[in-house]
C-alpha cells in the first residue's frame, strides 16, 4: 500500500497540492481540509451573517484560523511530505487568503494584519458544533472579535468628592450590598462613570477602562484645561463614534460635575504614553494650608524657596504602592497670604509629588516640609489641580 492509497484529495487540494493522488467521490471527505475548500462560499455566508446579525461596524480585519482537528493536521503533514510539497499553502493559509480576498470583495473592507479593527476566528474541529445552517461545513465555526478603542481627551472635575475611576464597594468587593445599594460600587458617580455611560451604548462595547495622566484625590478639584486621559472601549461594534457629539452629551448631563474637552481618536501606543508620563511632566496646584500658629513673614520666604523633597511613600497610600523615597523637584513655588494662620500655595512641581504630605510633612516622611521648614504644624485643607502638563 502506498500513500496515495491512504488519502484522497478534493479537486482544490488536487490541483494546490498534488495530483499524485486520488480525487474524492461525491460522498467522500477530502483528507486535508475535509471539503470545507469546496464550501468556502458558505463559511463567508456564516462570516457575514454574524457580521450582520450583530451590526459590527469595521473597515479592517485580519483572519485566523484554528484546526483541532488531529487527524486533518496529520494527514496534511504526511501528504505534504510525501509529495515534496514546498509551497506555503497549509489548510489554515488557503481558508485565511480565500475568505480574505472574499470580504475584501464583497464587503469593501480592508485587511490589515498589524492593526485590524476586527479579528475573524475561523474554528474547525472533529465534532460538528450544534445550530450550524451548513451541514457541510458544521465542524467550523465562526467568533467576531473586536480590537479596543482608544479616545483620549482632557476632564476637568468641578465637584469634590467624585473619585477618577470605580471602586469596588469596601463592604462587599463588588458583589453588590445594602451598603452600596447594590450597586458594587464605593462612590455612585465616578469620572470613568460619567464618561463610560454615554460612550459604551454610542460604541456597543461590552466595558470600558479608563486611564488618567495619574490622578487626582477624591476631594481634590481638577482646573484649568483639565488632566488629560485615555478611555478604552473594550469589544466595540461601533468605532465611528461622533467625539463632538460625545463630549457634548457627557458635558450635558453631568450636573456640571466634570466636563470633557479635545476628543480624537488615538491608539494603543498613546494610552501607555499617557499612563507613564506623570513623572515626566509637570503640574501646578493651588493648595490651602491650615498651620497651627501664626506664619511669619520670615516663614513665608523659605517656604518660596523649598526645591527638592525626599518623600517616602505617604501612610495613606502605603497600602497600595510600593515603600519607596522618591526624589522629586519643586520648580516653583508662590505663597498668597489668606490670614494670619492659613495660606495659599501655587506650586508647579514634578509629576508624582504627593501635595498634602509636602505640606504636612507626613510624620517626617516628606523632607522638607512646610511644616519642617517652619516647625509650625500645617495642613492642607484644600487642594485643586490648576494644570497636568504631559509631553505631546
Ligand atoms: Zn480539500
Ligand atoms: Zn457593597
Amino acid at each position: 500500500m502506498s500513500i496515495e492509497d491512504d488519502y484522497k484529495l478534493c479537486s482544490k487540494c488536487l490541483s494546490r497540492i498534488s495530483r499524485k493522488f486520488s480525487k474524492t467521490l461525491e460522498d467522500e471527505r477530502c483528507s486535508i481540509c475535509d471539503n470545507l475548500l469546496l464550501h468556502e462560499d458558505k463559511i463567508y455566508q456564516v462570516i457575514y451573517n454574524k457580521i450582520r446579525k450583530f451590526n459590527i461596524e469595521f473597515d479592517t480585519f485580519h483572519i485566523s484560523c484554528q484546526v483541532n482537528y488531529d487527524e486533518l493536521n496529520r494527514a496534511e503533514k504526511t501528504i505534504h511530505k510525501s509529495v515534496n510539497y514546498k509551497g506555503n499553502n497549509g489548510l489554515k493559509k488557503q481558508l485565511r487568503k480565500d475568505l480574505s480576498a472574499m470580504i475584501v470583495k464583497k464587503m469593501g473592507k480592508r485587511l490589515d494584519y498589524k492593526n485590524p479593527e476586527v479579528i475573524i476566528n475561523i474554528k474547525i474541529r472533529k465534532k460538528p458544533y450544534p445550530h450550524t445552517p451548513y451541514p457541510e461545513i458544521s465542524n467550523l465555526t465562526v467568533f467576531i472579535d473586536s480590537n479596543p478603542l482608544f479616545i483620549e481627551g482632557r476632564y476637568r472635575k468641578l465637584e469634590r468628592g467624585i473619585p477618577q475611576t470605580k471602586w469596588p464597594c469596601t463592604e462587599c468587593k463588588g458583589k453588590g450590598c445594602e451598603v452600596c445599594n447594590g450597586t458594587g460600587q464605593q462612590y455612585p458617580v465616578t469620572v470613568e462613570g460619567l464618561i463610560g455611560k454615554h460612550l459604551l451604548p454610542m460604541a456597543r462595547g461590552k466595558s470600558i477602562k479608563f486611564h488618567g495622566s495619574g490622578r487626582e484625590d477624591i476631594d481634590v478639584l481638577m482646573l484649568g484645561e483639565g488632566r488629560p486621559f485615555v478611555i478604552e472601549v473594550k469589544h466595540p461594534f461601533v468605532r465611528k463614534i461622533d467625539l463632538k457629539l460625545l463630549r457634548r452629551v457627557v458635558n450635558s448631563h453631568s450636573d456640571g460635575k466634570i466636563e470633557i474637552n479635545d476628543l480624537k481618536f488615538v491608539d494603543n501606543n498613546r494610552r501607555a504614553s499617557i499612563k507613564q508620563s506623570s513623572v515626566e511632566s509637570y503640574k501646578i496646584y493651588s493648595a490651602i494650608a491650615d498651620f497651627e500658629r501664626g506664619v511669619t513673614s520670615e516663614d513665608v520666604k523659605r517656604i518660596e524657596k523649598i526645591k527638592t523633597i525626599e518623600q517616602r511613600t505617604p501612610i495613606r497610600v502605603s497600602h497600595r504602592r510600593a515603600d519607596l523615597i522618591r526624589t522629586r523637584e519643586v520648580y516653583d513655588l508662590e505663597v498668597e497670604r489668606i490670614n494670619s494662620k492659613q495660606l495659599r500655595l501655587i506650586i508647579k512641581c514634578q509629576g508624582g509629588l504627593y501635595i498634602k504630605e509636602l505640606i504636612s510633612g507626613d510624620e517626617g516622611r516628606t523632607q522638607p516640609s512646610v511644616s519642617s521648614i517652619t516647625g509650625n504644624n500645617a495642613v492642607c485643607s484644600q487642594l485643586d489641580v490648576l494644570e497636568v502638563h504631559i509631553p505631546e
